[in-house]
């Protein structure tokens, strides 16, 4: 029997906990919402949980080799400690310690985007590669960048936050504290949000019968949609989209010449000729050094939603 270990997805919503080996296949999971109580209390859900992911996929407790945790913000992975998270109040805790109170085994903390980035490097799209970058394109942007086949942390445990470099100064006002960050361009939220903002400019735009004339009906897949359908309003957002996401992933490519840049999230379920070979066209315009022989590998995410749990999972095998 191969290696098992036990990834866990702390979110703002649920906790989620899934049973994975040592390919990166994810055998079975167990889901519960968010109740915060408390501390204790919290850290005990998150060790029933991996015990249920264990027993339902048939494996007993003791042959599970580690546990791994994606957290919401910094994580200090030498010591097992949440530095700060926004969403739930785990600032300060020591999870690791409190969570080897409840179940004897290894656990390893990690921030949640840099588990994603690390799933598709041991177990989907970046297999094989020493240096990816993975983004994903969402609510906001995640961002993970893993060099010489390690995650970069940061001293706050939480580096690669790339939707939060500027590209438009004097932009879109970010929760973050900027203007103009990248992920008020690029992420899907963004792509809705300039789509209504074209709708209004374009009342002549098949956008509008699209939604219904309800604009909350319009999300980050609408305008690709229309622009499928011939919609000049809908292509030119798609265009513009397009560039910004371009700009971001130039940034990236030029500082850190990663092998692999890989894209994840709702937006890159669009197909390769509406997404990635405009992007490919536009990095290679704009890249430094453009005569460079060797390429960044410009692809898309393979794990899908389940990244994040695999990577965290896989914290156990890439540490020991
Ligand atoms: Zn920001």
């Amino acid at each position: 029997m191969g290696k098992k270990y036990i990834g866990v997805d702390i979110g703002g919503t649920n906790l989620k906990a899934g049973l994975v080996d040592e390919d990166g296949a994810l055998l079975a999971t167990a889901k519960t919402p968010v109740h915060w109580v408390g501390a204790e209390e919290f850290v005990k859900t998150l060790a029933i949980l991996s015990k249920e992911a264990a027993e339902k996929a048939g494996v007993t407790w003791a042959d599970i080799c580690a546990v791994g945790m994606g957290v919401p913000g910094g994580v200090d992975t030498k010591a097992g400690k949440v530095l700060y998270t926004c969403n739930i109040p785990l600032s300060g805790l020591p999870v690791a310690e409190l969570f080897r109170r409840e179940l004897d085994v290894p656990v390893y903390l990690e921030n949640d985007a840099n588990c994603a980035a690390l799933g598709e490097y041991c177990a989907g799209a970046g297999k094989g590669c020493e240096s990816l970058i993975v983004i994903t394109l969402g609510t906001g942007i995640g961002g993970g960048v893993i060099l010489n086949g390690k995650v970069l942390h940061g001293v706050n445990g939480a580096a690669g936050e790339v939707g939060h470099m500027v590209i438009e100064p004097e932009g879109e006002a970010c929760p973050c504290g900027r203007r103009g960050c990248w992920e008020q361009y690029s992420s899907a939220t963004a792509l809705a949000r300039l789509t209504r903002e074209a709708m209004a400019e374009h009342p002549e735009s098949a956008l509008w019968a699209q939604c219904g004339g309800v604009l909350e009906k319009i999300g980050g897949r609408s305008a690709f949609e229309a622009a499928r359908g011939g919609d000049a309003a809908a292509q030119a957002v798609c265009d513009k989209y397009l560039s910004y996401l371009g700009q971001g992933i130039v940034n990236l490519i030029n500082i850190f010449q990663p092998e692999m840049l890989c894209i994840g999230g709702g937006v890159s379920n669009e197909s390769d000729a509406a997404l990635l070979y405009p992007l490919r066209a536009i990095v290679e315009r704009e890249r430094f050094g453009q005569y460079c022989p060797v390429k960044t590998r410009i692809v898309k995410a393979q794990l899908g939603n389940d990244a994040g749990i695999i990577g965290a999972a896989l914290l156990g095998a890439v540490n020991s």
